[in-house]
């Protein structure tokens, strides 16, 4: 029987941490759905991001394309934001995703509209959040090893664009659905947030079991 994880957040909230943290506590497959995005919006910055290049190029995608260089720079994931506005693009992804989440180990997914949009049916939805502030805080740490010209302030204006740009789109914007769990990492540590996480699928996946 499957079982399915849906985790949705912002940027930088810790949802990445969490789910590779759970995959592994679980044995699920775990996958990060921003990379899908990220990958597609890498290729647009040198071969042209009008819908028409982005949905070719979604419709496209390899699982090489997954683990080109620099998929985590900051000006991939304004790309990725940009393009995910595209629902051509969107859709071209949908598939891939949906059946991800029916293996037969059970999967845990983390993006921006997993519990909405991908799994609306998962048995386990999280959205986890943090302050823009301590985002921004946590990325710059991030990046700035990689990137020394980097500063926080810019960290915090890129966070809060992409945050706008995710949450204020038409079609599958980020949003917690309304039967998620609501997870403020803000002041925790990520070791309590993985444990809070880890006690709310074993209550679900128990209870599935007892039915
Ligand atoms: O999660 P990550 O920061 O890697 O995602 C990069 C971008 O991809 C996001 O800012 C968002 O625009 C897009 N995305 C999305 N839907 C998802 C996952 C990511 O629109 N499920």
């Amino acid at each position: 029987m499957s079982f399915t994880v849906a985790i949705d957040g912002p940027a930088a909230s810790g949802k990445g941490t969490i789910s590779r943290a759970i995959a592994e506590h679980f044995g699920f497959a775990h996958l990060d759905t921003g990379l899908l995005y990220r990958a597609v919006g890498n290729k647009t910055l040198t071969q042209g991001d009008s819908p028409e290049i982005a949905t070719k190029l979604a419709q496209e995608l390899t699982a090489d394309d997954l683990n080109a260089d620099d998929l985590r720079s900051a000006e991939v994931a304004q790309a990725a934001s940009k393009i995910a506005v595209i629902p051509q693009v969107r859709t071209a992804l949908v598939a891939f995703q949906k059946t991800f989440a029916k293996q037969p180990s059970g999967a845990v997914l983390d993006g921006r509209d997993i519990g909405t949009v991908i799994c609306p049916d998962a048995d386990v939805k999280l959205f986890v959040t943090a302050s823009a502030q301590v985002r921004a805080r946590r990325r710059y740490a991030e990046l700035s090893i990689k990137d020394n010209s980097i500063t926080p302030e810019q960290v915090l204006a890129d966070i809060k664009l992409r945050d706008a740009r995710d949450a204020g789109r038409d079609i599958a914007p980020m949003i917690a659905a309304p039967d998620a769990h609501l997870i403020d990492t803000s002041n925790m540590k990520i070791a309590e947030a993985i444990a809070a996480v880890i006690a709310i699928i074993k209550a679900r996946h128990d209870q599935n079991h007892s039915v």
